[in-house]
């Protein structure tokens, strides 16, 4: 009997994969480069359904019914380019390959349409959940061809994560859309993570609290509207005894984080599409900071506050450390949709806003009871501009905005950098200012560079004289 699907690249992700395949009822052929990962996973879960060894991609293929379908695990960039250059001259029109790896959305498009002028067929998918997640259910978003999507989805709707009933894969949009907005679920991740990172050291530096109290703050939030994954992995590191000191776990940890770049190309390419992603940009870049030991060195000289401010209310304090996260997570998720949405109309994707938060309801990292709001936000308006012109959404920041300005200022009084609750504060000051000072930035440019302007009560381009009599004339 021939597999339904293969599997290559048999690391943590894939074998996991492979493993929910074959567990659904699969028929699944599995490959990696070294054959050790391969006698690995047949001899600890060889039993788990029916899996299909091969030790090479020729016998990987051969073993496969037709159309094929290969979902490609393995590390991206360069090595998934090597294992499509050599698997795509064994294979006939019509296969399917399907990369599942955390591949740059441009790297799919370049690669899907290659593919397609041989006949074969491109998924680029984006995954989401980690090693669990492989395992129990991720969430998939797939972009490509809808025909090649079609086939997939039974066995892509049978793997995935499920929230009442529905599966979290949906058909994202043709070639790159997938891994887009895969990269940008990185990008919302980052500015969450962040978020609530701030929301710790105010609790902390402003509250003096220590962090199996702060933890149960968090579960408390946890139990309300800001129930969510990232909340609750939160208040279970913060609870974390190190065991070999004794000591909290987060206080033994050193204060530089990594990143391994999914952050960082969501920012580029929000310049790109002119798209403001302040959030995820500022959670870049206060990763990128912690580990700037020379700049944090020849910081640490300078000086604080002078006069100590007020500590505000314990219990006031964190309703409104609460309101300030919530009113920061609605404007860091505002942001990564509108770039969604410069992308699906910058590339052509035709992208549905609701279905990408149904489904990142389940599975994903950034997965919470938060992003049903979302969906029922664009299934009353699917073209939304922004989601902070919902109703819904537009009444919680009403009843956060006070809550928030204060946090900003006694994080600001005292001295606590909070890059992410500050310019999501700054975004929501910024749409909603009647006028900007981007007037006078325009004067600027047409002084020094004779840039021009345009006015607010005349039609036409104009340049002022600056040099000379200042007068104004049509440019
Ligand atoms: P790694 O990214 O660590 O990749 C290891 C796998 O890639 C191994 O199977 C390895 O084979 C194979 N490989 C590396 N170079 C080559 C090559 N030149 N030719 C053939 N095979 C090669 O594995 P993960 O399981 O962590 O991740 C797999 C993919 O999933 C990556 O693209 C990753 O970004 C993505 N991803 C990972 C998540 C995670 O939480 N880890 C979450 C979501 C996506 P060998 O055993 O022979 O060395």
């Amino acid at each position: 009997d021939k597999a339904q699907i293969g599997v290559t690249g048999l690391a943590v992700m894939g074998r996991n994969l492979a493993r929910n395949l074959a567990r659904n009822g699969h028929r699944v052929a599995v490959h990696n480069r070294r054959r050790e990962r391969t006698d690995e996973l047949m001899e600890q879960f060889g039993s788990e359904g029916e899996f299909v060894p091969s030790y090479s991609l020729r016998e990987l293929i051969d073993s496969l019914e037709r159309p094929r379908r290969i979902v490609v695990m393995v590390k991206a960039g360069g090595p998934t380019d090597a294992v499509i250059e050599e698997l795509v001259p064994m294979l006939d029109r019509e296969d399917i390959v399907i990369d599942a790896g955390n591949a740059n959305f441009e790297d799919t498009l370049r690669r899907e349409s290659a593919l397609a002028e041989r006949g074969v067929r491109f998924v680029g998918t984006g995954v989401s959940g980690g090693e669990e997640g492989a395992l129990h259910g991720p969430s998939i978003m797939p972009g490509g061809s809808a025909s090649a999507y079609r086939e997939l989805e039974p066995i892509l709707r049978s793997i995935a994560a499920d929230v009442d009933g529905t599966p979290c894969v949906t058909h994202v949009g043709e070639n790159g859309a997938g891994h887009f907005v895969k990269m940008v679920h990185n990008g919302i991740e980052y500015a969450d993570m962040q978020l609530i990172a701030e929301t710790y050291d105010l609790l902390r530096g402003v509250l003096g609290r220590g962090p199996g109290e702060i933890a149960e703050t968090f579960r408390e939030f946890d139990r309300g509207r800001l129930d969510s994954y990232l909340i609750g992995i939160t208040a279970e590191v913060l609870d974390h005894t190190d065991p070999r000191t004794g000591r909290p776990f987060v206080d033994v940890v050193l204060d530089q984080a990594e990143q391994k770049g999914t952050g960082r190309w969501t920012v580029q390419n929000a310049l790109e599409l002119a798209s403001p992603v302040s959030g995820i940009a500022e959670a870049v870049f206060a990763r990128s900071m912690s580990g700037q030991v020379q700049l944090r060195q020849a910081g640490r000289d300078l000086p604080g506050p002078s006069t100590p401010a007020e500590r505000p209310d314990p219990e006031q304090f964190v309703a409104d450390v609460e309101q300030a996260l919530y009113a920061s997570k609605i404007v860091a998720y505002a942001q990564g949709f509108n770039q969604i949405r410069a992308g699906s109309e910058n590339y052509g994707w035709n992208i549905d806003y609701g279905a990408v938060a149904t489904i990142w309801r389940g599975g994903c990292i950034i997965r919470a009871k938060f992003l049903d709001r979302i969906r029922a936000a664009y299934d009353q308006n699917p073209e939304l501009p922004s989601l902070l012109g919902d109703e819904d959404f537009r009444r919680a920041l009403e009843q956060a905005q006070d809550s928030w300005r204060r946090v900003v200022a006694t994080a600001t009084s005292l001295g606590i950098p909070v890059p992410g609750i500050s310019a999501a504060l700054s975004y929501y000051d910024t749409v909603r200012a009647e006028r900007l000072p981007a007037a006078l930035i325009q004067g600027q440019r047409d002084y020094f560079g004779a840039h021009t302007y345009r006015r607010t009560d005349v039609d036409g381009v104009f340049h002022t004289e600056w040099a000379g009599d200042r007068s104004e004339h049509e440019a």
